[in-house]
């Protein structure tokens, strides 16, 4: 009650972690801010009259009990059954705690929860379920903590002499096939085309995501671990850091930061990349501002001393690009509402003009995200400067059957569509006039690789090619644009990819 009416949340595995990452100092100051709420007083007041309620009953309790039709025969016989009913149900029901203490991976909770629906569930679940998903997710971070800690003792340095951009993009929810630069016939990439054209944008034909889950593509992504060798995200670094050791300025502009901030999936991510040691390890500025707009977290940054440049330095943008609902996405001005209903020529049995102009309105949000792009990209067109982006997973948005987002195939299992809207996703490589200028045989490198296949959990590794990180970590069997690369078995949603929708 207290959590609901002073901070509008329930119990959930963040709490537990604020209350463990708490000290004496910060209590003390949440006492003095919270503890004389509003919302505090009527808690304690609730629970006073509760617990007069209870009292006053059981002095009562005597004279109830003396009431003549709970005598009776029959009525003793029903509530004995109810009660006898009552205690095999409610014992049975506590599998559901045995089930919730199997789960140990952040897979496992997902799955946990999505069976387990309605959620929220009652107080005495949500604890055990907070302190459980708390726990469970506590120790692999913690792993990672002091491996972010290793690697940060040890010498790391990168070939690049003089100074750099690298701009590190992660879009979101983008479905490859609604890219004009990818072929969709309106033009929602107007910007990635014309860079295309001129020859300073690579877009790579063959890449998919390993999940469609933001969070697990994040934590995938961010580390230097390789899922195709059978590695988990913890046990290498976290990235950034070692272009923070290597001398780079690294910042982090992310609009997701609070998206969603109660619940699993944003905490499970949260707790890792803003974990307070490799916070420090891995970020030179960090931004914690809430933004509606992509466009607004860009210009946020750009006002921020963050983007003063060092020598070399290390851009990060994670954006909410075309997440659903994709009309929430963009700003909805004349330029940005280009498409409407009428642009879609769709005739499948399923489709309205309601769902068409959903359809436009995603393709809305996919022009604002090259918009966004732009953005970013002009402002260090004149400098040497290098920008990967691509998207954590596709989407769908009524693309083949009767559905929108990102829900499972039910009872059909994974098809071929699915695996394709939902995983393929949109890969480029820009560079900056003067880049190329500086690295002719790096440009060269990438638009010889741009048809390779590839997942995007190694992206690391492109990135550890293009400035020469000397590092155990870098792999060049990994690294996409490395004559070494070896291209591995890509088991996506259960899946071999290229088995299955390649039919390679
Ligand atoms: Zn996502």
């Amino acid at each position: 009650m207290f959590l609901w009416l002073v901070f509008g949340t329930t119990i959930s595995p963040l709490i537990f972690q604020l209350v463990a990452e708490t000290n004496g100092r910060e209590s003390a100051e949440f006492i003095n801010a919270f503890a004389f709420s509003k919302g505090a007083f009527i808690t304690y007041i609730s629970v006073i009259l509760l617990t007069a309620f209870i009292v006053f009953i059981e002095k009562k309790w005597k004279k109830i009990k003396e009431k003549e039709w709970l005598q009776k025969r029959y009525t003793t016989a029903i509530l004995g059954c109810l009660s006898a009913f009552l205690l095999l149900t409610g014992l049975y029901n506590t599998k559901l705690y045995y089930t919730l203490y199997k789960c140990q991976t952040y897979t496992d909770l997902e799955k946990w929860l999505t069976k387990n629906l309605p959620f929220p569930m009652d107080s005495f679940t949500s604890i055990v379920y907070s302190i459980h998903a708390f726990n469970a997710t506590n120790n692999k971070i913690k792993i990672a903590a002091n491996l972010a800690k290793d690697t940060y003792r040890q010498p790391v340095t990168d070939e690049v002499n003089d100074s750099i951009n690298i701009i590190y993009i992660l879009g979101e929810s983008f479905i490859k096939s609604h890219a004009s630069l990818y072929g969709y016939k309106l033009k929602t990439t107007p910007f990635m085309d014309a860079e295309q054209k001129k020859g300073n944008l690579v877009a790579f034909s063959d890449v998919v995501a390993p999940f469609n889950l933001t969070t697990l593509v994040e934590k995938n992504t961010f580390c230097c671990n390789s899922l195709s060798d059978g590695e988990e995200w913890y046990q290498t670094p976290y990235f950034p850091i070692l272009f923070k050791k290597a001398g780079y300025q690294v910042t982090m502009w992310d609009i997701q930061r609070d998206f969603s901030k109660y619940a699993l999936f944003t905490f499970s991510v949260n707790s890792f990349i803003y974990n307070k040691e490799i916070k420090k390890y891995a970020y030179s500025y960090t931004s914690d501002k809430s933004f509606l707009y992509d466009g607004d977290l860009v210009d946020d940054f750009f006002k921020s001393k963050a983007s003063r440049l060092e020598k070399k330095n290390l851009l990060i943008f994670h954006l909410l690009g075309q997440h659903i609902s994709a009309s929430d996405r963009y700003p909805h001005t004349k330029y940005f509402s280009k498409f409407s209903y009428k642009d879609i020529n769709r005739d499948e049995s399923y489709m309205t003009k309601d769902k068409k102009q959903e359809i436009a309105e995603y393709d809305n949000a996919t022009l604002y995200n090259d918009y966004v792009i732009k953005k970013i990209a002009e402002r260090y067109a004149d400098k040497t400067t290098v920008m990967i982006y691509f998207s954590d997973h596709g989407e769908e948005i009524y693309d083949y059957r009767d559905s929108k987002g990102r829900k499972n195939a039910g009872s059909s299992g994974v098809t071929h569509n699915l695996v394709k809207y939902q995983y393929e996703v949109p890969f480029v490589i820009w560079f900056s006039t003067p880049f190329m200028e500086k690295y002719p045989n790096l440009v060269k490198s990438i638009r010889e690789s741009k048809d390779k296949p590839f997942m995007t959990d190694n992206v690391c590794q492109i990135l550890f090619h293009i400035v020469g990180m000397k590092t155990k970590w870098y792999k060049a069997d990994r690294d996409l644009i490395s004559p070494h690369y070896v291209p591995k078995k890509r088991m996506i949603a259960g899946v071999d990819y290229d088995k299955y929708v390649k039919n390679r």
